[in-house]
């Protein structure tokens, strides 16, 4: 590794969050930097530090080097769902809350005491009649 190499691997180390395994990092850096430039791999981690979910631990650095993580594609925020939105999903896939509403004011706390209560109410008419 060049003198110049070792001394843009040391700038890309300083910006990574977890330090663990640096020789190994080293070696994975020089190879990522066949196919990526210096500047690809440091934003990629400005872009991973960004992302990273709270749940996951950082990469180790090398693994991070050896699987191309700075060319990961995160989505845009998943919008949150108004009322609309969840209301129109519960009805598609015929959720009891919706039944219930109707026909029960939406008072059934689960579907097993709504889908109760309607079998009830069915055979009741069921004698009526
Ligand atoms: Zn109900």
């Amino acid at each position: 590794m060049t003198t110049a190499m070792q001394h843009e691997f040391e700038e890309w180390w300083d910006s990574y969050p977890r330090k663990v395994g640096k020789l190994a990092a080293m070696k994975a850096y020089a190879k990522a930097r066949k196919t990526a430039t210096a500047q690809e791999l440091r934003e990629g981690i400005g872009r991973y530090m960004k992302h990273k979910p709270s749940y996951a631990d950082y990469a180790h650095p090398q693994t991070w080097l050896n699987q191309g993580r700075w060319m990961d594609q995160y989505g845009a925020e998943r919008p949150m769902l108004t009322p609309t939105d969840t209301r129109s999903f519960l009805e598609s896939i015929g959720h009891w809350s919706i039944d219930c509403e109707r026909l029960h004011g939406g008072t059934c706390q689960s579907g097993n005491a709504h889908y109760d209560k309607r079998d009830a109410e069915q055979a009741m008419k069921a004698q009526a009649s």
